[in-house]
């Protein structure tokens, strides 16, 4: 790769005024020494037309790669021309990637909750010996549909709490995977489970509410069970508070942004991501915007 080439990259979604990822491929593209501009393009859901524009302008080479966030992760697909297989089975698209003048849709958010994960239990020493690992879900957004699909890759066995079960049982049955179930999302049928790991997938806990925690009040956390809190704003949420106050491993999802950002941005420039770097800017720029609670 030309390190005089000017990469344009940027992130669709809509009231994107928080978001780290500007910070973190910037400081990518500079540690690399590649000139270019990561932006933000904000798009109201209802405004279809801007959406086809701003792809147009992918096509057209005018735009080198884009990452998708929600409202628009599943509004883009049928504007592209080819889907990954993961995109396809998670039925969400978080970057798109240009081959000559045809789009296609890729889904980096399960693989960088994966690694992020491994790395998470590398850190903490946590080695499941058995073979039936059991995770609890909580919440059936999309990025739960990210987390079920790694993880029942990975050979899981998952329980999704919901607080509406038959959204649940429809992502269980869109993925198309055996090794998943459906409980509500209440003390008593979570205290029925014994998982390995518990991952939060609501926005309970996230600025500017950091008060709060998606785990039922007075619950014991589970023997040997670790936490992964995909919410990465406020720095240690609630509920990784919490947890680390009984000892329980726990760690937030700054980690799973950064590495679906890595692995975007790698295809989008043909070369290895500077994690570390992408890392420190995440880091620095949550820093700048956390607010203190109270
Ligand atoms: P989403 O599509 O809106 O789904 C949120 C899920 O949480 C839904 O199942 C929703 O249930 C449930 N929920 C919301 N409020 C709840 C409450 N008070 N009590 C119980 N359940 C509740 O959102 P998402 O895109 O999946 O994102 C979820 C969180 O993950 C966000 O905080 C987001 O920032 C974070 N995230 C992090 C990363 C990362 O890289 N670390 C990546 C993606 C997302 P209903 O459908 O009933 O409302």
């Amino acid at each position: 790769m030309s390190s005089k080439r000017d990469y344009q990259l940027g992130l669709i979604g809509w009231k994107l005024g928080h978001s780290l990822s500007p910070a973190m491929h910037n400081a990518a593209l500079e540690a690399l020494a590649l000139t270019g501009d990561y932006r933000l393009y904000s798009i109201d859901p209802a405004d279809s037309g801007s959406l086809v524009d701003l792809l147009d302008k992918v096509r057209r080479g005018e735009i080198d790669g884009l990452n998708v966030t929600i409202p628009h992760k599943q509004n883009v697909m049928p504007l592209l021309d080819a889907l990954t297989p993961t995109a396809e089975q998670i039925g969400a698209v978080n970057t798109i990637i240009r081959d000559k003048d045809k789009l296609l849709g890729d889904n980096t958010d399960a693989a960088g909750f994966l690694y992020d994960l491994e790395n998470f239990f590398a850190a903490e020493n946590i080695e499941l010996l058995t073979k039936e690992k059991e995770a609890l879900i909580l919440g059936a957004g999309g990025a739960a549909r990210a987390v079920v699909y790694a993880l029942a890759q990975a050979g899981w066995n998952v329980a999704i709490a919901a607080r509406r079960v038959v959204q649940a049982a429809e992502l269980v049955e869109s993925l198309g995977i055996g090794n998943a179930h459906v409980i509500d999302l209440t003390e008593q049928e979570i205290a029925a489970l014994s998982p390995h790991l518990i991952v939060n997938a609501t926005p309970v806990g996230m600025f500017p509410q950091g008060d709060a925690s998606p785990w039922p009040e007075g619950l014991v956390f589970p023997a040997g069970a670790a936490i992964y809190d995909l919410v990465y704003n406020p720095p240690i949420t609630q509920l990784v508070a919490e947890a680390h106050a009984v000892n329980i491993p726990a760690i937030t999802g700054l980690g799973m942004l950064v590495e679906q950002g890595a692995a975007a941005f790698q295809t989008w420039i043909g070369q290895e991501s500077p994690r570390t770097v992408m890392r420190v800017a995440c880091k620095t720029a949550l820093a700048a915007q956390t607010y203190p609670k109270g």
